[in-house]
């Protein structure tokens, strides 16, 4: 038994120190990854659920590992946040994305507004509002076509805080909206003090839609909710047809899933648009 004891603690020793090393190696490779160019954002169409045409996108970042090949971000954007490196990354998926917005808007097609994730740690960071003028300022895009998604756990954490800070990014005309809503904590009385413009529907209430009432319930009453605080609402993770029927019977104003498009490259994307309008 004594011996069993000891193998044990060898082997959770040995398996915790694999963990350690595998998170140091990637954090490594995560650092130079910047600087070396393996970062790029596919772009997932959001549309109008009235007359189905796209109106925006959500920039997704990818990371093309030289060893692992593509990396989804659930699986790096943890460790960035913990690591700081979150602060870099952001600030490229943002200046990236008003970047390619404003080509797409110079080369004639119908102005589209990117949405940017922004995680809890690049929120709270000072420079945030800096940044996100410096982004509009280089690519020449208006705030007007740009979007901050950030989620519920940002907003709670310092309330007060949270709420000047969103009323800036607000004046200098970028929208902003609330991403997994639902999912976390924030109070329903909180949610009519942030200066946000839409709501968005996680896709995990989004899933059952057609088959349990539970979830048809609740994604009624963020509907109602968010028309009833004059806001506009996106479903997410939309990938059916029952699924598309009920959020448009049901009054939700925008959607976004696999069923239009899975999130696609800048080159993608341009065949599932109108063509430019050239002088
Ligand atoms: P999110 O912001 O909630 O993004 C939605 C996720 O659902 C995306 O996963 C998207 O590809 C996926 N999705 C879209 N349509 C469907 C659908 O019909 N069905 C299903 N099952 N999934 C769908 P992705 O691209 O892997 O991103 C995961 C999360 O990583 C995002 O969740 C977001 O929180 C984070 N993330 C992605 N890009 C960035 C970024 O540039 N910065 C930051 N801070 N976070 C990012
Ligand atoms: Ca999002
Ligand atoms: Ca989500
Ligand atoms: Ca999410």
């Amino acid at each position: 038994a004594k011996d069993l004891g000891k193998n044990n603690c060898q082997f959770y020793t040995s398996e915790m120190n694999a963990h350690i090393e595998e998170k140091l190696t990637m954090l490594e490779g995560l650092r130079c990854a910047l600087d070396e160019g393996q970062f790029r954002l596919l772009y997932q169409p959001k549309v109008d659920l009235r007359d189905g045409s796209v109106f925006g996108v959500e920039a997704l970042v990818r990371w093309d590992h030289p060893q692992h090949g593509v990396i989804g971000p659930d699986r790096f954007i943890p460790l960035a946040e913990e690591s700081g490196m979150i602060i870099a990354l952001g600030d490229w998926v943002l200046r990236t994305a008003c970047l390619q917005n404003q080509a797409w808007q110079r080369a004639g097609l119908a102005p589209l507004r990117v949405s940017v994730n922004v995680s809890p740690r690049q929120f709270e960071e000072s420079g945030l509002v800096q940044r996100v003028a410096q982004a509009l300022q280089d690519s020449g895009m208006a705030p007007e076509w740009l979007e901050l998604e950030v989620t519920e756990g940002v907003i709670m954490r310092d309330l007060q805080q949270a709420v000047a800070k969103m009323a800036e990014v607000r004046a200098m005309g970028v929208s902003l909206s609330i991403d997994d809503f639902g999912t976390g904590y924030s109070s329903l009385s909180a949610l009519k003090s942030f200066p946000i413009s839409t709501l968005k529907i996680d896709k995990s209430f989004v899933r059952d839609l057609g088959r349990s009432s539970g979830d048809e319930a609740i994604a009624s009453s963020i509907i109602g909710l968010a028309h009833r605080l004059k806001l506009r609402v996106i479903a997410e993770g939309v990938e059916t047809e029952q699924q598309r029927s009920f959020l448009r019977d049901n009054g939700c104003d925008e959607m976004q899933g696999y069923l239009f498009s899975r999130p696609v490259s800048p080159e993608q994307l341009l065949t599932l648009l109108p063509p430019p309008v050239t002088a």
